[in-house]
């Protein structure tokens, strides 16, 4: 582990805070700084952004962020023992790390920020997933954030940067790509975590596209792929049938062979057939 700031090294500060993990938070902890460093610098130009950090637990990431130049950070942890830890981040970074208690889905975050903003985190698996469909599903877009840069279980990451013809092309595939461009940018192993945990993990980095890469209905779209991907190895024209009585005359409408089946589809046609179904 090698040093990037004036603080003790995370296992110092995890011993003195007694942070035990606890597996029902999903806490698996970044301890090497250089990578937590590392991290920060995927995430782009800090400097001039504002950084929603979810889940900062000890604060290995949080301090890489902040040794990479974030101009301001918000971290929100749920968990109250790490509080005191983060507290002594702030006190060496004066002005520049703003720490809420508090559970990330339930917090507005907007009234605590200023744009440009960057979202970094290191969350576990469900809170991760829940808050990305969130961020890429907000009333307006473009949203409050130009960049997301999160961890996953490395199966979810290859779910979210799919292409057509995969098993994991879906719905959550669709749904990055119809507003972001999404890219793995960094794989690590189970080592790299404290507990290990049972899987390897991936670094998804996803800047927003100003305005959707395909005109759609975003309402329909979501009801289009929900049914199409909820019977994956069917035909569309059976497993949209309950959507229109005339569904096999609308796909041939917008070029779709409706014998064909959901995974087959290119993001361009779903976003066409919503469209035409709205
Ligand atoms: N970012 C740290 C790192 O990389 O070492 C900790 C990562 S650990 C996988 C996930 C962290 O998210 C834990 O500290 C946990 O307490 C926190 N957490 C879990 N659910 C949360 C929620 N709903 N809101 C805010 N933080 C949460």
């Amino acid at each position: 582990m090698g040093m990037i700031d004036g603080l003790p090294p995370l296992r110092e500060v995890i011993r003195a805070h007694d942070l035990v993990a606890k597996r029902q938070l999903g806490q698996n902890f970044l301890l090497d700084l250089n990578l937590t460093a590392k991290i920060a610098r995927l995430a782009g130009d800090l400097s001039t952004c504002d950084v929603l950090e979810v889940g900062p637990g000890p604060g290995g990431l949080t301090r890489g962020l902040l040794v990479e130049g974030a101009r301001r950070v918000l971290a929100i942890e749920k968990d109250q023992r790490c509080i005191a830890a983060l507290e002594e981040i702030a006190a060496a970074y004066p002005g520049r790390l703003t720490i809420l208690n508090a559970d990330a889905l339930q917090v507005d975050v907007s009234k605590y920020l200023t744009p440009p903003v960057r979202v970094v985190a290191n969350l576990p698996y469900n809170v991760g997933t829940e808050l990305l469909v969130r961020w890429l599903t907000p009333a307006n877009w473009p949203p409050f954030w130009q960049s997301l840069t999160l961890m996953f279980q490395k199966e979810v990451a290859e779910r979210i940067v799919a292409k057509t013809r995969t098993e994991n092309y879906g719905r959550l595939a669709l749904l990055a790509q119809w507003r972001c461009d999404p890219r793995i940018v960094m794989t690590l192993p189970p080592e790299a975590f404290t507990p290990a945990p049972k899987v390897h993990s991936a670094v998804v980095h996803l800047t927003r596209l100003d305005q959707p890469r395909y005109p759609a209905n975003e309402a329909m779209l979501a009801r289009v792929t929900t049914m199409a991907f909820g019977q994956r190895r069917k035909m569309l024209r059976s497993s949209l049938k309950a959507l229109r009585p005339d569904i096999e005359a609308k796909l041939r409408e917008v070029g779709i062979d409706p014998t064909a089946r959901a995974e087959e589809i290119g993001l361009d046609k779903f976003c066409a057939l919503s469209l035409i179904l709205q």
